[in-house]
């Protein structure tokens, strides 16, 4: 467990110091109510456990955890316990810890024996954390992640899609477009080869294609064999290219599974943000008209309104 301790009495924090080390916890240390507020603000998603004196300089202990419990909100970070320690037994500082968002309170000095149960008591309390830490991870990336090929999901693409355009406008000569990208006659791979081909064919094309997405692009999985991008470049050539290069990538590419070759290949229909066309669903309908466009006129192409 890493232990944030705030005492300003240097022997308190020492002895303190000493006996968390004997229990095999780490510790980060601070000397007044300041230090701890940015102590924590500092370790963020690593501390597990504040023990935190109440009578101190510049912020008190109560104040200091108002702050800590205060950031801790703001970064969206799940509970951690708070001990307070104090010199005082008084009743109403007992409530005032509780109602400062303490979760106990020891009297000093504070005994070994007593201290280290309640660190049990509290790494039973940081280990459920963490696993809820965890488990919220996984949830927020199975809620954004295509299950067969590892990259967006549609409800991320669609979801990041206005954020990006937006993020990208305000960039000001940046050029950028989405794209529809869909594999030709796929149905037609289902059928000879079979579906597990086809999820193969599906997971390559993907990999592929990620290995031409930069940090500021988008990329994800719409549905089926298509696929959305938001692409970006420093010049309108430049990003033709891009896309280009993609399509010209599937169709090189040499997809053998079982000793067998298939023949790959995709239509991409691609629209930049204009007058008309700004909204999510004004760009991935006219994103999708294009595609048609390219379909219609004989496959594995682009076609463009950028
Ligand atoms: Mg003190």
């Amino acid at each position: 467990m890493k232990v944030l301790i705030a005492d300003d009495t240097n022997t308190d924090r020492l002895l303190l110091k000493l006996h968390l080390a004997k229990l095999g916890c780490q510790v980060i240390e601070a000397k007044n109510g300041q230090e701890a507020v940015s102590q924590y603000s500092a370790h963020l998603n690593e501390i597990d456990l504040i023990l935190i004196d109440v009578q101190m300089p510049k912020l008190n202990g109560f104040e200091a955890v108002k702050a800590i419990r205060e950031v801790q909100q703001q970064n969206k970070q799940e509970w951690f316990p708070v001990i307070f320690l104090s010199a005082s037994a008084n009743e109403k500082d007992v409530e005032d810890g509780i109602m400062a968002g303490g979760d106990d309170y020891l009297i000093k000095p504070i005994s070994q024996k007593v201290l280290a149960a309640k660190m049990h008591a509290m790494k039973r309390i940081s280990d459920m954390r963490s696993r809820l830490v965890e488990s919220n991870k996984m949830l927020e990336s199975l809620a954004s992640t295509d299950y067969l090929t590892g990259i967006a999901n549609r409800r991320f693409f669609e979801v990041s899609l206005e954020r990006v355009f937006d993020a990208l406008t305000n960039e000001g000569d940046t050029c950028f477009a989405c794209g529809i990208l869909d594999l030709d006659k796929f149905k037609d791979i289902n059928d000879s080869f079979g579906h597990d081909i086809g999820d193969k064919v599906l997971i390559d094309v993907a990999s592929l294609v990620q290995e031409h997405i930069a940090e500021n692009d988008l990329f994800g999985r719409l549905g089926g064999e298509e696929f959305g991008l938001v692409l970006v470049s420093e010049s309108r050539e430049g990003l033709i290219q891009r896309f280009e290069t993609i399509q010209k990538r599937i169709e090189d590419y040499q997809f053998v599974y079982t000793g067998q070759l298939i023949e790959v290949t995709a239509s991409i229909g691609v629209v930049a943000v204009s007058d008309e066309c700004k909204t999510r669903n004004q760009l991935l309908k006219r994103a999708d008209k294009l595609l048609y466009q390219a379909k219609t006129s004989g496959r594995n192409q682009v076609c463009y309104d950028i």
